[in-house]
């Protein structure tokens, strides 16, 4: 009898069960209307269709939508093949939404389509998608992954998707847009479309491993790095391993590069060191391979003498006595240095007099001369060089005796400063007989009969 008591209960509970269902099936009502010139929309049981052909219109703000009263709750949304605009704020703020596939017809997405959507993680734009207009995705925060079906990118509003760190995918091509956050005491980073920007002030902060720096995850997809001016110092590993960027422009304050700051840089061919650096750390350019100039624009700083191990690598540097007491033979790997004849301090030059010139010996214009390279230049500040034959003054011309000079066989005008001669030429006589020369005048001697016995 208890058993069959237990059986009539179930028996009861389940038709209570089954009238609550029936009884919660009339309530989802069916939701619906105009959503624009030829589309409706209709919402039932967590799902929102939006159909017809023409565009879903434009609100004037998501309260404004009627299907908004529903944001919490549609757990889907169809867009119906035909639709090829979605209007402003059609789909903002349904905070529930995680995904949705949009129609091949769809064109447009328009202002603030879809932000707020906080829970929405993946999307696909369709082929002929031509434009996403501002705050498209604003603050859409779960969002990683926008998978653009055309080749190229649509004309995308800066500020669509303001805020929001995803990752594209376009063609062949797979970037974050807006990875963004700290390192450094007042440094900024930021990631986007494979250019990395450091922003703010101070010191990018030192690692303790490659591993440790936020970017070093994307260190594949990045190829340009933009410093702003007011950084001033490289931490450790802060770049490494950043295969493909070829150059890069260090800010003029910069005054330190750290341990590893650029090494496995394998596609940086070119450096410039600007003259603020004091210091560059070990291992600071290590297995840069392609790295083959390095420019210095100062002083010598205190450089490792592992910086730039697994390189074979020229620096050029400015001509100056530290400089040229750094001796190449205590760097590891094929480091070379070359004075390349910029003088960012005078001190080395010291004044050369003009000589004057003279009939005999040419003279030299003043100048300047360092005592380093032996360079000459024509200014005190080095900026000018000149060559040796640029320094010669030439030889004056010679000034000649008006009178003639002479010996027994010939006459000449004679310099009176170095004695050379001019108009040389042998006495002329009249006849065997003339002894006076017609020209100077010399008086040849009678030659007196040799006998012969
Ligand atoms: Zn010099
Ligand atoms: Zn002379
Ligand atoms: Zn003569």
């Amino acid at each position: 009898m208890k058993k069959h008591i237990r059986h009539i209960a179930v028996a009861f509970s389940l038709v209570i069960v089954m009238l609550s269902q029936s009884v919660s099936a009339a309530v989802q009502e069916t939701d619906g209307g105009s959503a624009g010139a030829g589309t409706r929309w209709e919402y039932c049981a967590g799902i929102l269709t939006l159909s017809g052909t023409g565009a879903v219109r434009s609100y004037g703000s998501k309260t404004d939508v009627p299907w908004y009263k529903y944001a919490g709750e549609i757990e889907s949304i169809i867009v119906g093949e035909g639709i090829y605009s979605i209007g402003n704020y059609a789909l903002s703020g349904i905070t529930s939404l995680t995904g949705i596939v949009l129609p091949e017809s769809l064109e447009n997405i328009g202002i603030c389509a879809f932000s707020g959507c906080s829970s929405l993680e993946r999307i696909n734009i369709p082929k002929k998608v031509a434009s996403i207009k501002n705050y498209a995705f604003y603050k859409c925060e779960s969002l990683v992954s926008v998978v653009f079906e055309a080749d190229e990118l649509p004309d995308i509003s800066a500020s669509a998707f303001s805020g929001v760190a995803t990752r594209f995918t376009v063609g062949e091509r797979d970037y974050w847009i807006n990875l963004s956050g700290a390192c450094g005491t007042k440094a900024k980073w930021s990631l986007n479309d494979g250019i990395l920007s450091i922003t703010g002030s101070g010191a990018i902060k030192s690692y303790s491993s490659r591993n440790d720096v936020p970017w070093h995850e994307y260190a594949g997809e990045i190829e340009t790095v933009e410093i702003g001016g007011n950084i001033t110092g490289i931490g450790n590993y802060a770049f490494a391993d950043l295969k493909n960027v070829n150059d890069i422009a260090l800010p003029e304050g910069l005054k330190t590069i750290g341990t590893c700051a650029f090494s496995g840089c394998t596609g940086l061919k070119e450096i410039t060191i600007p003259a603020a650096l004091t210091k560059l750390n070990i291992y600071a350019f290590y297995n840069c391979s392609s790295l083959n100039r390095v420019v210095f624009k100062g002083e010598a700083p205190d450089i490792a003498t592992t910086a730039f191990r697994g390189a074979t690598v020229k620096l050029e540097h400015p001509c100056s006595q530290q400089w040229e007491e750094i001796s190449a033979a205590v760097f590891d790997g094929k480091v070379t240095f070359e004075d390349n004849g910029e003088h960012i301090d005078s001190s080395s030059l010291f004044y050369v007099g003009k000589t004057e010139p003279t009939c005999r010996q040419c003279g030299e214009a003043e100048h300047w001369e360092c005592s380093v390279c032996g360079r000459f230049f024509s200014d005190a500040e080095g900026e000018t060089e000149i060559s040796e034959d640029e320094l010669i003054i030439q030889k004056t011309e010679h000034v000649f005796k008006t009178g003639w000079s002479e010996d027994s066989a010939q006459h000449w005008h004679e310099c009176i400063n170095c004695g050379a001669k001019t108009d040389v030429s042998s006495h002329v006589y009249s006849s065997n007989s003339d002894n006076s020369c017609n020209e100077c005048g010399h008086i040849r001697g009678i030659d007196l009969p040799i006998i012969i016995f």
